[in-house]
């Protein structure tokens, strides 16, 4: 059979997941890796359609055509290469972007077939070609003598220093934490993404010849005004911190915890790293979790790993209006997490610590701008389940820096950070011309891949603004 046919005979397959009994008590991801046989196949079933609609919806328009095409030919290196080309973090978006809504959800296949499986293969082709030493070559790049400072170890400030190097500028990295990957490496939990892929990748940065500083705050450890006076230009990459607060009555009580604290300290403690964030176990307990993001799936799946007795997750809306992943979804049901959809909360109930929580159902009304439908309380259906942890994952806001004012950069009224004021600025320029920002500072808390495509573009601008 032609090689175009190849998904008539051949099914799409996923690769091997573990068993949920087995990894509900485990923190390791919880995907099997390709063998080169199976991303052979599996990438031999793209139909190289004249409009790679998956190249569109991947928001850095990785070339997925033509590395499956040498995937399905077997020239692994060529691959790598060609996927370093345009994604910083491919290994990473491979294990973490929501393939359904980007990607594999545009690939013709899709239709009845079963989309490629673009996700698994980008990752085959990054782990695959370093573990046999594989590095970007960057010998035919001159040094520019530009230095460029970058505030944020996250997915964006990597991407930019990525970008940066390989266009000869000299990059210093400035992180708060000790170890580099922002939420990557303190939100995203193991069992989506084991810690050693990130540091591998630092490896990868630090042989191009970025430089890390970290246990640095900047405005607190460093003076913003030092970072300006010793380079050329500075790219700000520092997430979005502020949590939601439930604004529940009982929400101060003994048991109430905010999603990203929490997650950091289950990330602290796998890393045996003493950070500011106390240990929270939720061993034996009965944990309810609020919110339907991958925050909340995230927090539902530590639990239940940690040994609580029971996850319950009570998210407003119904499983097909959720803002996460349906995949993190099914995942958390399969491990044992209890979902109850249509459920508002309306109180934290207990005396001196918690002891429950009062919920009232909901029904979905008319969507809102962004095509959610809203939930519409219905009067007598409150009930209340017990519990002795709430975690509340609502989201978060913007957290804009206090030295941002005395250095001309501008938020708008939600914080975030504005970049390309006027017409006459770079993309990703701040209000001052020296200061370029990308990521959920400037976008708002969203995915990893739009982070890593941000700092990208916004290291080109900077490598203009340099006049390189
Ligand atoms: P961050 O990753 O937040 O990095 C910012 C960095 O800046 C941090 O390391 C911080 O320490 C540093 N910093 C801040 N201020 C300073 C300062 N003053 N000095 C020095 N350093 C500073 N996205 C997905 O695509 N898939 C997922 O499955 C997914 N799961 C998620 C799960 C959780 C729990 C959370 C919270 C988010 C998740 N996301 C996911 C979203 C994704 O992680 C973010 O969109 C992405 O990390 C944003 O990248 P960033 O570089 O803008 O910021
Ligand atoms: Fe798909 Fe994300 Fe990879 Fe793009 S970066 S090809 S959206 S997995």
């Amino acid at each position: 059979m032609s090689r175009v046919f190849k998904y008539l005979e051949l099914p799409r397959l996923d690769p091997e997941k573990l068993a949920a009994n087995e990894r509900r008590h485990r923190f390791e991801e919880i995907y099997a890796r390709f063998d080169s046989e199976q991303a052979a196949h599996q990438a031999g079933r793209c139909l190289q359609c004249g409009n790679p609609y998956c190249e569109w919806e991947c928001p850095v328009h990785n070339y997925i055509p033509d590395w499956l095409k040498l995937i399905a030919e077997g020239k692994l290196a060529q691959a790598a290469e060609l996927s370093n080309q345009t994604n910083s973090l491919p290994e990473i978006c491979g294990r973490v972007c929501p393939q359904d809504r980007l990607c594999e959800g545009a690939c013709t296949l899709n239709d009845g077939f079963g989309a490629v499986t673009i996700g698994a293969i980008e990752r085959y082709i990054s782990d695959s070609a370093i573990e046999l030493g594989w590095f970007p070559d960057l010998t035919h790049v001159e040094d520019s003598g530009k230095q460029v400072a970058v505030v944020g170890a996250g997915p964006a400030g990597l991407s930019c220093a990525d970008v940066l190097s390989r266009n000869g500028v000299r990059v210093d990295v400035y992180d708060r934490y000790p170890e580099i990957g922002g939420l990557l490496t303190f939100g995203i939990p193991e069992f989506k993404l084991e810690k050693a892929i990130v540091k591998k990748r630092r490896k990868i940065l630090e042989n191009m010849g970025v430089r890390f500083t970290l246990n640095a705050e900047v405005g607190i450890d460093i003076p913003f005004d030092d970072l300006l006076a010793a380079y050329d230009a500075v790219f700000l990459g520092m997430g979005t911190y502020s949590g939601i607060d439930a604004s529940l009555p009982g929400d101060d009580l003994p048991g109430v915890y905010m999603a990203l604290p929490y997650l950091i300290s289950s990330a602290n403690h796998l890393l045996k790293i003493a950070g500011d964030h106390e240990f929270i176990d939720m061993a034996n307990r009965r944990v309810v979790v609020l919110g339907g993001g991958d925050t909340a799936m995230d927090c539902n799946r530590t639990a239940i790993r940690q040994g609580a007795s029971s996850v319950t997750c009570a998210y407003r809306r119904d499983a097909a209006n959720i803002p996460g992943s349906h995949r993190e979804v099914h995942n958390a049901e399969e491990e044992g997490i209890v979902f109850f959809w249509n459920r508002q909360p309306l109180e934290i109930i207990g005396d001196d610590k918690v002891e429950g929580i009062r919920l009232i159902r909901t029904e979905l009304g008319e969507a809102d701008a962004r095509g959610r439908r809203r939930p519409h309380p219905v009067t007598g259906t409150e009930e209340t389940i017990e519990a002795d942890c709430i975690i509340v994952a609502f989201g978060f806001r913007a957290s804009p820096a206090a030295w941002f004012d005395n250095h001309a950069i501008a938020t708008n009224q939600r914080g975030l950070v504005v970049t390309t004021a006027s017409e006459s600025t770079y993309p990703f320029q701040t209000a001052n011309p020296k200061v370029f920002a990308g990521g959920d500072m400037v976008r708002g808390s969203s995915l990893v891949v739009h982070a890593v495509h941000e700092g990208r573009q916004a290291a080109q601008s900077i490598v203009q603004y340099l006049g390189l």
